[in-house]
């Protein structure tokens, strides 16, 4: 038998004030709040009397730690994105009594903020993954550790703001002089205010997380290219020159593995704000303290060596490791479109095997199952490693190199594809490079065969 409760009191207004006080203050994001608010009557009655105080608690579980700094940041993109404040931003961030830095929160701040901190939750679960605990994908970071890190972001975030500083163009504006490019120290150190009277820890903290997004920057394609040689994967590091990418446009690029070019920040200011931080971390010595004295960790407590663990195989210490928990990461450390470069012999050059094989790279979740196939028909499973082992992304390369082709012509054989006749040079063929019209009519994914070159 059901029980018809419409003319009761519904069982959230049974509840005392106190505790619908507690819901309210507990949910997660000001969209929720909202929602709550506005789905039923005992909710909204709690809210309007204690407006002020659950507001502010669910701005500030939104947001995460460092609520001022990430409502600093969030103003200073709006004032540049909507207001156009651009000659003004560099005193804009640097007045901690200003109107970026107020600690009242409004309605269009909450909004904006929760955007800011969906980019440092995300950086922060990979900054967490890599360097503190790799069981788990989201942070394993205590709340003083986010704390560092999320601050440290910020102030990251704030140098990619000032690239966007117009008060320098004016200045180039001069009659019959030719224009002097130098950026005299006090413009330049006027960029880095912000960060400049950090302390040791806080400095080298603002470095360890600079180093970090440098490292997304690096693993993102196409900045990583095969150097057949070595058969490593080479990294271009960021130049220094090159501090407008905001964490945005460098989670965002990170994650598609994608780069979208963007040098519209590129001016004069970003050159300014270079020379201040090249002049700064010197000064300060911040490479010398956060490897000395803090030994490559600022941001964790009770992580030695900054280093998350070594690699299996050939035992280099670093944080970027995968094994069979994360696969699909290794994109980061060799993008699907490097590998036709793996392959063996001359294939690289041949445009139709590479044609074969690029829809198999680029279909979802390529590097999960090509590495379970891989592991599944290993003949001596002895001779690599166990799978839940964690190496590093070289070590993984050279498996790639080693597994690919077998596990490409296993695919076609599996998928019915037509082999051509046999090229008796295989692999090896010289002529497949330069001659589109033999590397189509014959088969070259095959080992070339001496009986019928012997001697050539
Ligand atoms: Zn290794
Ligand atoms: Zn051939």
């Amino acid at each position: 038998m059901t029980h018809i409760m419409s003319n009761a009191v519904s069982p959230l207004e049974r509840l005392p004030l106190d505790v619908r006080d507690r819901l309210l203050t507990s949910l997660s994001s000001f969209e929720s709040l909202r929602a709550a608010v506005l789905s039923c009557k005992a909710l909204y009655e709690a809210y309007s009397l204690r407006k002020h105080s659950v507001f502010n608690a669910v701005v500030e579980n939104e947001s995460g730690p460092a609520l001022l700094e990430a409502l600093a940041v969030s103003r200073a993109i709006t004032d540049l994105e909507e207001h156009g404040k651009e000659d003004e931003i560099i005193d804009l961030v640097a007045d901690r009594d200003g109107p970026l830095w107020r600690s009242e929160v409004s309605v269009e701040d909450a909004y904006e903020v929760g955007d800011i901190a969906q980019v440092a939750s995300e950086l922060e679960d990979l900054f967490s993954f890599r360097y503190k605990d790799r069981t788990k994908t989201t942070s394993a970071l205590s709340y003083s550790e986010s704390c560092v890190f999320r601050r440290a972001l910020y102030q990251n975030w704030f140098l990619s703001l000032l690239c966007r500083a117009s008060s320098l163009d004016d200045n180039d504006v001069d009659d019959d002089e030719e224009i002097d490019n130098g950026i005299d120290e006090a413009t330049s150190s006027s960029f880095v205010q912000v960060i400049s009277d950090l302390d040791d820890k806080s400095l080298s903290a603002f470095y360890q997380v600079l180093l970090f997004l440098d490292e997304l920057y690096a693993r993102t394609y196409p900045r990583q290219s095969y150097n057949a040689t070595s058969g490593m994967i080479v990294m271009s590091a960021t130049s220094s020159r090159l501090r407008h990418f905001s964490p945005l446009k460098i989670i965002g690029d990170f994650k598609e593995q994608t780069y979208h070019p963007n040098f519209d920040f590129y001016t004069r200011a970003s050159e300014a704000l270079a020379t201040g931080l090249d002049n700064l971390l010197s000064k300060r010595k911040v490479n010398e303290v956060f490897e000395g004295k803090y030994k490559k960790q600022a941001v964790l407590d009770g992580v030695s060596n900054g280093y998350a663990g070594q690699c299996h195989k050939c035992h280099k210490a670093t944080a970027w490791l995968y094994n069979d928990t994360c696969w699909s990461d290794l994109s980061e450390h060799i993008p699907v479109q490097l590998l036709t470069r793996v392959l063996p012999g001359r294939l690289s050059y041949n445009q139709s095997a590479c044609n074969l094989l690029n829809p198999y790279v680029q279909a979802p979740d390529f590097y999960h199952r090509f590495m379970e196939d891989a592991f599944a028909s290993l003949n001596d499973p002895a001779s690599s490693w166990l799978k839940d082992e964690w190496v590093c992304g070289d070590c993984v390369v050279h498996f790639i190199k080693q597994e690919l082709f077998s596990w490409f012509v296993r695919q076609l054989i599996h998928d019915g594809h037509a082999f051509k006749a046999n090229c008796w040079y295989g692999f090896d063929c010289r002529t497949q490079r330069h001659n589109p019209v033999h590397a189509e009519k014959l088969n070259h994914l095959c080992e070339p065969d001496p009986s019928k070159t012997d001697g050539n």
